[in-house]
């Protein structure tokens, strides 16, 4: 499989040179988790040039949703290239798909609060977008950011990302006017310890925001944002409020009950923006549209949403959705790009929405993704001092590990040797599963028995 039309396999060692030519062009930087080249993807799979077959429950780091190459959007993406490409978003009113989106967007797939659409080429550039809006729209210049969120890496955005100092150490001096409050993590809380759970335990005790249980553990988070707004940054100099609905570089941390509700509160009081970056929790990913949508019944109702990633299946694209007023301040110029709402990444999106409406996606993410927490809360029974949590939404899933430091790195190691590819996730020892969201059962049975070996090698290793 995977030769047609294309050069034959080459031979590892010829790979190995092959690749080592090509590093010499690229920087160190850029990260490589796997020294494989990719030479063909369809579905969940992803052939390479030594032969070499991958099930990849990394998805591009949750983009390819449709999966690789998905006919459909495969189809949609030739015939908007032989259409057209680059119809510039100042140059003329619109193009076709872009129109075809907006309504897509805003009938099917975006609460009909946030009408009004921003597009651009990355997650980064969503992100550094949505604080000019939310600076202009406030008139304020600060922005509440949470501990261990990622939005992105240019300067904006890194300034924002607390998930790893290795994003802005060196890059400094970084963009003033951010606040990072504590986010909710009852694993490390020291009071869910008092209470008896240590080790792999299927459901903490969460108390209700307004317990005086509450105030000792999750409730203090919301403390330290409305101790924040009396000391550090005033309400009225506070923008907005910016968080991941399930937290991704930063470990897959879902929000306790009651957390996204009671922010959602709080930014009302005070008249702050509250953005969701649905960058990686978005388009599907955990089983309804958008991540925000699986806790507190969906209370959080975000004045905006930055969406990205698997929106467009893997071409490049990205936005802003976002309530009636929200641009009003900004006139024109003041937003926009070279490339945004590029022709064929909105082809792609209109397509990957038609596809996962029309194949019954969303269901799919939610058979799945209970499937594969199953398998995996199995395995943490069997090793409830290793595996110490097992949590997400859909196909947002995290497994986290005891230690020690690295053992997540040798568990996604071992498992990319039997040809799964896995990523990380957080500064904790995290592993993440992503797969894209067209995924079967037996694709899902295959990765689970490929972590259970990978985590004894890992465990034998250490
Ligand atoms: N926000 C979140 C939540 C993300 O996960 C990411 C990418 N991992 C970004 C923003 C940045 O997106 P991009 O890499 O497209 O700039």
């Amino acid at each position: 499989m995977g030769g047609t039309g294309m050069m034959a396999n080459l031979a590892r060692g010829a790979v190995r040179a092959a690749l080592d030519a090509y590093y010499r062009h690229s920087p160190a930087a850029v990260a490589k988790l796997n020294d494989v080249v990719a030479k063909r993807g369809e579905g969940s799979w992803v052939w390479t040039s030594d032969g070499r077959k991958f099930l990849d429950f990394a998805s591009g780091i949750g983009v390819t949703s449709t999966g690789h190459c998905h006919p459909k959007v495969v189809s949609a993406v030739q015939a908007q290239a032989a259409t057209v490409v680059h119809a510039q978003q100042n140059v003329f009113g619109a193009h076709e798909r872009a129109m075809e989106l907006a309504e897509r967007l805003h009938k099917r797939v975006v609460p009909a609060g946030l009408p009004r659409f921003f597009f651009c080429n990355s997650g980064a550039e969503a992100v550094d977008n949505a604080v000019k809006v939310a600076r202009a729209h406030t008139g304020r210049p600060n922005v509440i950011v949470f501990e261990g969120g990622y939005h992105g890496r240019t300067i904006g955005s890194m300034s924002l990302t607390t998930s790893k100092t290795v994003y802005r150490a060196g890059f400094g001096p970084l963009m003033p006017g951010v606040f990072v409050a504590p986010y909710p993590n009852c694993l490390h809380c020291g009071v869910q310890k008092e209470w008896g759970r240590s080790g792999y335990h299927p459901a903490p005790y969460v108390p209700p925001f307004d317990s005086p249980d509450a105030r000792r553990c999750c409730g203090s988070p919301i403390d330290s944002i409305e101790w924040m707004l009396q000391m550090q940054t005033a309400p009225s100099e506070t923008a907005a409020i910016l968080l991941e609905p399930v937290l991704g570089e930063g470990g897959f941390l879902t929000p306790p009950p009651g957390f996204l509700r009671t922010l959602r509160q709080l930014c009302t009081k005070h008249g702050i923006m509250l953005i969701a970056d649905e960058v990686q929790s978005g388009a599907g990913r955990t089983g309804t549209w958008w991540g925000y949508q699986q806790f507190d019944g969906g209370d959080m109702d975000p004045d905006l949403i930055i969406f990205a990633k698997g929106i467009a299946s893997g071409y490049p694209f990205a936005g802003l959705a976002a309530r009636a007023d929200a641009f009003d301040k900004l006139g024109p110029g003041t937003m926009g790009g070279t490339y945004g709402g590029n022709a064929v990444s909105c082809a792609a999106a209109v397509a990957t929405i038609d596809v996962i409406e029309s194949e019954g996606v969303l269901q799919n993410v939610a058979a799945r993704g209970q499937q594969l927490m199953k398998g995996l809360v199995a395995l943490a029974e069997k090793h409830p001092n290793v595996i110490i949590d097992v949590r997400g939404r859909g196909l947002m899933v995290g497994v986290e590990l005891a230690g020690p430091k690295g053992i997540a790195s040798s568990l996604t190691r071992a498992a990319a040797k039997r040809d799964v590819l896995l990523m990380t996730a957080g500064s904790r020892e995290t592993v993440r599963f992503l797969p894209c969201l067209t995924v079967t059962e037996s694709e899902v049975d295959t990765c689970l028995g490929v972590v259970a070996e990978s985590l004894a090698e890992a465990l034998g290793g250490q």
